[in-house]
């Protein structure tokens, strides 16, 4: 069996978002021109790795409400708790190690805010955002959530550490979530110097996310907060080369056009314009 090795390696950008939240900006293919940075990890466009932040006392930080239309997001959260609500009437609570697969579809408006418990007393936040996108054919459908508790989606124990199948499936276990795109999705922890191998799809985009500590792929270190796409090959293989907490992506590519637009991501310049034009006139929804 050939094990895949690391064909790219791209630090995520420091930034913040919504209200003041710190996140590190994971985008595979930043620095090419427009639209094709958001290509490199089909069917991913990015990944949001917000926090670890410990929030002070009455603090606010959050992400007030926005619209997005286009594609998925699959948000999982590490520590703390988030409230969501929707244009669609949808809210429910995210705890550690449960997420939320929202489909913005033809269009939503939402918000993730602290929950008045965290406000009241602070807490620390952390958690990962990943953007899926949606085949052209599905981009306008209804849009909607979907609460994955953490009981869904327990730990599932392995030699040197375990495994949290957020999507699709890794060792045996397939998560609850459905997403149009063909993808798997996971949240592995292991102990220094445990490997970790796992076969993946032939002509599936595969990549490792290290959220803290480090990791060896072929003998390549591959550092925290830092995206390491993979070349071709049968397997995902890696070793932790520290105490390792990590995101693990493999999905099936799209290879479609894509037209992105801060929170819209479609396949054409024209659907953009009218994604904005929806937003300002409406049409995507409000929040009561
Ligand atoms: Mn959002």
């Amino acid at each position: 069996m050939l094990t895949k090795p690391v064909s790219s390696l791209v630090s995520g950008q420091p930034t913040q978002d919504g209200n003041r939240v710190p996140l590190t900006r994971l985008v595979p293919g930043q620095g090419q021109p427009g639209d094709q940075a958001f290509q490199t990890m089909d069917p991913f466009l990015l990944m949001d790795h917000f926090g670890p932040m410990v929030l002070a006392p009455g603090t606010d930080a959050g992400f007030p409400p926005h619209p997005h239309r286009g594609f998925q997001t699959l948000t999982y959260l590490i520590q703390g708790a988030f409230r969501h609500r929707d244009s669609t009437g949808g809210s429910g609570l995210l705890r550690p190690g449960g997420a939320q697969l929202m489909n913005a579809g033809a269009g939503i408006v939402h918000e993730e805010m602290p929950v008045p418990e965290q406000l009241h007393s602070g807490g620390p936040i952390e958690g990962v955002q990943l953007w899926i996108n949606l085949p052209k054919a599905d981009k306008r459908t209804p849009p909607g959530y979907t609460d994955l508790q953490p009981e869904s989606m327990p730990w599932t124990a392995l030699p040197g550490g375990r495994i949290r199948v957020l999507a699709g499936t890794w060792a045996g276990v397939t998560s609850p979530a459905r997403t149009p795109a063909k993808i798997a999705y996971a949240h592995l922890e292991l102990e220094a110097g445990a490997r970790f191998e796992h076969v993946v799809p032939a002509g599936w985009t595969a990549a490792v996310v290290p959220l803290h500590g480090s990791i060896r792929i072929q003998g390549t270190e591959v550092a925290a907060d830092t995206v390491a796409l993979l070349g071709a090959g049968d397997a995902l293989a890696l070793e932790a080369a520290k105490p390792v907490s990590l995101m693990l992506l493999a999905g099936e590519p799209l290879r479609e056009p894509i037209a992105h637009y801060g929170p819209f991501v479609m396949n054409t310049r024209e659907e953009i314009e009218q994604a904005i034009q929806d937003y300002q006139q409406g049409r995507m929804g409000h929040l009561d």
